[in-house]
């Protein structure tokens, strides 16, 4: 059991920032929105960029001081556009996802974020173990405070390893006998086509395993190679039934 990971937003000017915070946070499976001194709130404008996280509005808790807000916290991590490393240890988004998992294990954590125009200010970093800067162009490396939020939380996900069962396969894959047994059929009908010759044919071979090894495929998509083969064989087999045919009756004609 771990606790909730806090994203704190120091004085938003902006209420659809907050909206749009929200929905960063949601949609990396988070919830824990705290708002110290927001300007306007609860609104209309960030309910509207919210989307469907508008829960996590709800559940937002509002707070007059930062110091209230993370007083709980045994880890604090201001997220700043400027660096200031000189006076706080400074990690990356990478870094902070792993200290903040780290931490969150045995007590709760907190990211905050300041305000628009101007940041979080010194006091404010005060509280912080730590800050992570989003590395970004150094003429330019302020983030709107939403998309700051959304790149923290994005690192954390990915930090939690949490699985992501994704879509399950169509067809299972090959295995490396189906495989085999392709290659097999491959080599024999490349070889009575004269593509591949029976002298130097290894360097070939080994490209070619490597093409179709490279594509992974599953069993449905090997069937479907193997047919193709196999059509190609018949249709070889066939042309020399006409082969055969025609020679005999040229060889018949002789004798009679
Ligand atoms: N002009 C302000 C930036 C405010 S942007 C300044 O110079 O600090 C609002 C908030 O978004 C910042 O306080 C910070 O919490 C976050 N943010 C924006 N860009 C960031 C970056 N490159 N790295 C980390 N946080 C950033």
């Amino acid at each position: 059991m771990s606790f909730p990971i806090r994203f704190v937003l120091c004085e938003t000017t902006h209420p659809g920032n907050i909206g749009a915070a929200a929905r960063a946070i949601k949609t990396m499976g988070f919830s824990d929105l705290v708002l110290v001194n927001p300007q306007e709130f609860p609104s209309r404008e960030a309910d509207a960029r919210a989307s469907s996280a508008v829960d996590v509005l709800i559940n937002a808790r509002v707070e007059s001081s930062l110091e209230d807000a993370v007083a709980d916290c045994g880890l604090v991590v201001g997220a700043s556009a400027r660096r200031r490393s000189t006076r706080w240890p400074e990690l990356d988004p990478r870094e902070c996802a792993t200290e903040v998992l780290r931490v969150s294990s045995s007590s709760p954590v907190a990211i905050v974020f300041g305000t628009e125009r101007s940041g979080l200010e010194n006091e404010q970093m005060d509280l912080c173990n730590a800050l992570v800067y989003i590395p970004a162009n150094p003429d330019y490396s302020s983030l709107n405070i939403a998309a700051a939020v959304q790149l923290i939380a994005y690192e954390l996900r990915m930090a939690q390893g949490e699985p992501d069962p994704g879509q399950a396969p169509e067809f299972p894959p090959a295995t490396a006998a189906d495989m085999e047994r392709f290659y097999e059929h491959l080599w024999k009908v490349l070889t009575d086509s004269g593509f591949l010759k029976p002298d130097n044919p290894r360097q070939l071979r080994r490209k070619l395993r490597r093409l179709f090894n490279r594509a992974r495929l599953d069993e449905n998509e090997l069937k479907i190679l193997r047919g193709m083969l196999s059509s190609v064989e018949q249709d070889n087999a066939g042309e020399q039934d006409e082969q055969d045919e025609q020679a005999e009756v040229v060889a018949q004609r002789r004798c009679s």
